[in-house]
């Protein structure tokens, strides 16, 4: 039970319900900042407004998935107001306030490191990642279906890197019946893709690999499919890039060729939500829980 632990929720899409839902059954007591829209009440949950909200008295700051832009600006689909998480609202949460984030940038880096507080980022384990990469598979494979006027069946699918995503899409879309290549920089990646019945090839001949390439998708948060690779492409290729923001391709470039370049974020969040906020309010329980425990022995 989370009974006792002051919670903010700040900002976020249909994922957070699922995790304030979890909270608050847990009896966890929640502020929850930039869902005036919403129209669900939750029982030990208030909506506030940011500066509203007792701040010395928070023992947790929860954060969207993207954590916040590089001005500190927090997305929310459930407001229009501006949320921002400032250092001065961040120094006046006690010592032990910790802020889960979904991924990090040099904002939030920045922000933890001048006030002292701990940031875990919940992508960066490897259960959260893995876990989230079912509802990205599913998304990815809904905006092939969307974006093209062929079969993924019979089609040339590269997948750049084989990550945690990298690997769960190139086995789903081979699955599917896709002629599927995976570009990856070490060998031992190499050598699993050769297990997996799939064509390897080194990123370093990316632009020799693509010439023949129906569908490519990016999971490789660097600018991979620059001009040179772009210019190798057929003109019916479709791009989808799951990267995080900006993504790993040259968009403009992209356009100015006339190919299809999607950046595709939040893909679990878009068709998944509920399975999504699950399996991380699974994780942030665990974590608030071991917080918690923190607190009770900082306070003997
Ligand atoms: P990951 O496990 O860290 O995989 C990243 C892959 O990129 C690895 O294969 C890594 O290879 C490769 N890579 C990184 N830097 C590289 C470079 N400079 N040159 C060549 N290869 C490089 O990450 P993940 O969990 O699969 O996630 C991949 C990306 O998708 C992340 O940006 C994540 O935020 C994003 N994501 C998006 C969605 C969405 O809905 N759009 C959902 C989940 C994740 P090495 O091992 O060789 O470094």
């Amino acid at each position: 039970m989370l009974t006792g632990m002051q919670i903010a929720v700040i900002g976020g899409d249909a994922r957070q319900l699922e995790i304030i839902r979890k909270l608050t059954e847990l009896e966890a007591r929640l502020s929850l900042i930039g869902f005036e829209q919403l129209d669900h009440a939750f029982t030990g949950a208030v909506k506030e407004k940011i500066d509203e909200v007792d701040f010395t008295k928070i023992d947790a700051i929860i954060l969207p998935v993207a954590g916040t832009n590089l001005e500190g600006q927090i997305e929310t689909i459930f407001s229009n107001e501006k949320v921002i998480l400032s250092e001065e609202i961040l120094k006046k949460t006690p010592k032990h306030c910790t802020i889960y984030s979904g991924i990090s940038n040099e904002y939030l880096n920045d922000l933890v490191v001048n006030t002292g507080r701990t940031l875990i980022q919940l992508f960066s384990r490897d259960d959260v990642a893995i876990y989230n990469s079912i509802p990205t598979v599913e998304g990815t494979i809904m905006m092939a279906i969307q974006h093209t006027d062929f079969t993924i069946h019979g089609s040339n699918v590269t997948i750049l890197g084989l990550g945690r995503c990298g690997m769960s899409i190139a086995r789903a879309f081979h699955a599917l019946g896709a002629k599927v290549k995976v570009g990856a920089r070490k060998s031992e990646h190499l050598a699993r893709i050769t297990e997996m019945g799939l064509a390897p090839f080194h990123l370093s001949e990316i632009e020799m690999e693509v010439i023949d390439a129906d569908i490519v998708i990016n999971t490789i948060p660097q600018l991979i499919i620059n001009e040179g690779v772009i210019a190798k492409l057929p003109p019916h290729t479709l791009i989808i890039d799951i990267a995080s923001k900006p993504g790993g391709t040259d968009f403009r470039y992209a356009e100015k060729r006339g190919i299809k370049a999607l950046l595709a974020p939040s893909l679990p969040g878009i068709v998944a939500p509920k399975t999504a906020g699950q399996i991380l309010a699974d994780v942030l329980t665990q974590l608030l829980e071991e917080l918690k425990n923190i607190r009770k022995e900082n306070a003997k």
